[in-house]
């Protein structure tokens, strides 16, 4: 055990890397440990890239403020540091009584999470949207868009720059609670090492159970063990991208959001994403679930999309703790001293809007790093 850290924090995607660029400085020794041969190469690469305005979330769960704290730091960060964005608002629309009904009720649950809102009339949806077809909608006008790639090079270059060691092709395989910390072994091309840290954060994304389960807690105790949920996107052509002049979602009526339009930066126009539990990691787009695709209440509000127009295009998997049909779950986010791991901070299900949150999680995993290494001294 050669090596001694302040600081390892498992996984380089836009979750440990915003933590890594916020917990480093001068006279600590900080290391992120990424088993892919780069940064960001699962969830934080595949998903809808939406700035998320905080409307889904059940009130004061983590998810809601870490998203509404998210959603305002991210802006302020795209725009001090060139990182491409668009504060494009989206609407969401309903397009039966049944969803009319709930789009109320979603309408109220976001105002109550203090997310600016407005009830849009008919007139307003012909002109805001000429193209999108519905029985009533809302405006958000906080949701917006960010390039998730040029977010994530942002943290790396800030925490690299703070002198942060990023390591890729390094799998964490075993964790140890040795006294003031925890050993930690990996596997990397030179056959694997070991090494000591005061405190260790899981960031592993779809594999944040396991990691925790090597820490020595019991994930179906504690009820973190995750589930795969596969999201898949089709690409719009024909031009219909010009037609389309911000986000618009359905009326979520299962635990997902609901197949929306997505725009990147350059906007590109994609709708997805379709999502379904999985029990493997594969990207591959599954062309006969197109025709769930043309039900879904979008394509309804957007009759200008034809079948013609649509083409597999990606996919995602999102560790989520809500197995089907289950209720909302919270992240979880926390300093694990009561399971009899102190140091160790424990970031499991960290799904939509993890994205958003990321600066906002930064703040607050940095809070609890700190306590530990304060209370330490
Ligand atoms: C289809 C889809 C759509 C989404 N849409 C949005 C959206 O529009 N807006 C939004 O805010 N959020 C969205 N999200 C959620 C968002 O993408 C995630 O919350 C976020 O990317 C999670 O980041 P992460 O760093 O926790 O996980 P990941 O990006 O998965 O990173 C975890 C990293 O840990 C590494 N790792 C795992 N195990 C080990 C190990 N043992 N040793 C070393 N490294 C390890 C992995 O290789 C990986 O790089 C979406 C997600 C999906 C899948």
């Amino acid at each position: 055990m050669s090596y001694r850290a302040d600081i390892a924090i498992i996984g380089a995607g836009v979750i440990g890397l915003a933590i890594a660029s916020h917990v480093t400085r001068a006279g600590r020794e900080v290391y992120v440990l990424e088993k892919n041969k780069t940064f960001g190469q699962e969830q934080s690469s595949r998903n809808s890239e939406i700035i998320h305005a905080g409307i889904y979330y059940e009130k004061d769960s983590l998810k809601a403020k870490t998203c509404l704290e998210g959603n305002s730091l991210l802006y302020q960060l795209c725009e001090r540091n060139g990182i491409a964005y668009k504060k494009c608002g989206k609407i969401i629309v309903a397009t039966s009584d049944i969803e009319a009904e709930e789009l109320e009720k979603l309408f109220d649950r976001g105002k109550d999470n203090g997310v600016p809102l407005k009830m849009l009339s008919r007139g307003e949806m012909n002109r805001l949207e000429p193209n999108m077809k519905g029985l009533a909608a809302f405006f958000s006008p906080t949701t917006g868009i960010v390039d998730s790639y040029s977010l994530m090079r942002y943290f790396l270059g800030k925490a690299k720059e703070n002198g942060t060691q990023v390591v890729f092709k390094t799998e964490v395989t075993g964790i140890e609670k040795v006294s003031g910390g925890y050993e930690v072994s990996v596997d990397d091309p030179s056959g694997g090492f070991s090494f000591m840290t005061r405190v260790l954060v899981n960031c592993a994304g779809l594999y944040s159970d396991k990691v925790a389960e090597m820490a020595g807690i019991n994930i179906d105790e504690a009820k973190h063990n995750l589930h795969w949920c596969k999201g898949e996107y089709y690409s719009v052509s024909g031009g219909k991208n010009r037609l389309i002049n911000r986000l618009i979602y359905p009326v979520p009526m299962t635990i997902s959001v609901g197949v929306h339009v997505c725009f990147d930066v350059n906007w590109r126009l994609r709708l997805g994403p379709l999502f379904y539990y999985v029990d493997e990691i594969s990207y591959k787009v599954d062309d006969s679930r197109k025709e769930a695709f043309l039900e879904s209440s979008i394509v309804k509000a957007l009759p200008l999309i034809e079948p013609s127009d649509l083409d597999p295009e990606s996919a995602g998997i999102m560790a989520m703790l809500q197995g089907e049909g289950e209720g909302f779950r919270d992240f979880v986010i926390k300093h694990e001293y009561d399971r009899g791991l102190p140091g160790f901070i424990n970031l499991v299900g960290i799904d939509t809007p993890g994205l958003t949150s990321s600066p906002a999680i930064a703040r607050y995993v940095s809070h609890l790093v700190n306590e530990i290494l304060e209370s330490e001294k």
